[in-house]
């Protein structure tokens, strides 16, 4: 059931784009031939591409690494676009759904700071609804939220579970409740980047009956292939169509292609999932050996791969771990976040530096 009840999601997106065509690339066209001279290529490789697989100009959608990214989300083909990296898909779905100077976008800071960004690109107006820091961690109000998407005539709510900085996570019935309010109104866009540290199920699984959801996934973490600049949308198949269209013509180069599918063999997948139970396990590990620090005013429970702290003297903190040779994110600039550092979950040895550099500090205080 792909169809809203107040029409499709098509609906969401500009009116000016809904059939737009897009650059019409050589390589998009049906033709048949052996000998290409359509696309003003080099007739050889480049002596430094061995493969010789740089030559030509790539699939826009490599198909092989489509079908397994589908597999691995548990969407079919045909939902699912591969950017470079989550940032342009967060990029593309601000371009195709507002328009600049009447549409607005909500965000929960503190939160990741691009789809503020891309707002601000857009000339979209940007309506934030802070997470609330509660006994449990920062929990995004859902109701306040439906209502501001309302009267701000939002097109786009980005809730980002796990939440980066603030490593909260927000239940799926709840995030239901929130796509059938706005149904026929806005995209609610689940960022899962960290999904894979998480014990949440993927909001990719109410798809099916709510089409005004999307989900944004990554190869850049749990996968370890930041460099490589492959991010998934999931969402309504007509959208992912329209979204296509907008992107740049040839977006996913073939060596980072090739470097993800087999990242993503069986073989790499078991490994990743091990290292995954790895992070998890020195993530209550490192919270633990915090929480136990009389510098530390308090470590949020976390869904994702790092910990949000706060600090007594969060400078003294950041340059204890600095002198050790440690770099965290200094969070201080953030909403909410004035005396917070968010520190990664390294290997056991790097979390290790990063507990006696800490309690290095306690002994200097
Ligand atoms: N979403 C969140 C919540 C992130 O933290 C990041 C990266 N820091 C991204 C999306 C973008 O990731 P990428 O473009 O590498 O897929």
């Amino acid at each position: 059931m792909n169809t809203m009840l107040n029409g499709r999601v098509l609906d969401l997106v500009r009116e000016d784009l809904r059939g737009f065509a897009g650059y019409k690339s050589a390589r998009s066209e049906t033709l048949r031939g052996d000998i290409w001279l359509n696309a003003n290529e080099s007739a050889w490789a480049n002596p430094a591409d061995a493969q010789a697989s740089c030559r030509r100009y790539p699939d826009p959608q490599p198909q092989a690494l489509r079908e397994r990214l589908a597999q691995l989300y548990g969407c079919t083909v045909d939902q699912l676009l591969i950017g470079r990296g989550s940032d342009e898909a967060i990029d593309l779905l601000v371009r195709a759904l507002c328009v600049p100077g009447r549409d607005a976008v909500v965000v929960t800071p503190p939160v990741f700071g691009m789809y503020a960004v891309c707002a601000r690109l857009q000339d979209a107006r940007i309506a934030e609804l802070p997470l609330v820091d509660s006994e449990t961690g920062f929990v995004a109000d859902l109701q306040a939220i439906g209502e501001a998407a309302i009267a701000g005539r939002a097109k786009l709510v980005f809730l980002c579970s796990p939440s980066n900085p603030a490593g909260s996570v927000i239940a799926l019935a709840d995030i239901a409740l929130l796509a059938k309010r706005l149904e026929g109104r806005a995209l609610v866009v689940v960022d899962e980047a960290y999904g894979e540290f998480s014990d949440n199920v993927s909001a990719t699984t109410l798809l099916a009956s709510h089409a005004n959801i999307a989900v944004l996934r990554t190869l850049s973490k749990a996968h370890a292939l930041a460099a490589a600049r492959i991010g998934s949308l999931v969402a309504d198949a007509e959208l992912i169509d329209v979204l296509r269209r907008c992107q740049a013509p040839y977006p996913v180069p073939t060596p980072c292609a090739e470097l993800a599918l087999a990242g993503l063999s069986d073989a790499a997948l078991e490994q990743t999932r091990q290292r995954v139970e790895l992070i998890r396990s020195e993530r209550s590990r490192l919270q633990a050996a915090l929480a136990a620090l009389p510098e530390v005013l308090r470590v949020y429970p976390s869904q994702g791969n790092y910990l949000l702290a706060r600090f007594r003297d969060a400078e003294a903190a950041f340059r204890s771990l600095l002198t050790a040779g440690v770099v965290v994110r200094d969070q201080r600039a953030a909403p909410q976040l004035d005396n917070a550092l968010r520190i990664t979950i390294g290997s056991p040895e790097q979390n290790d530096r990063v507990i006696a550099a800490l309690r290095a500090l306690e002994m200097a205080a």
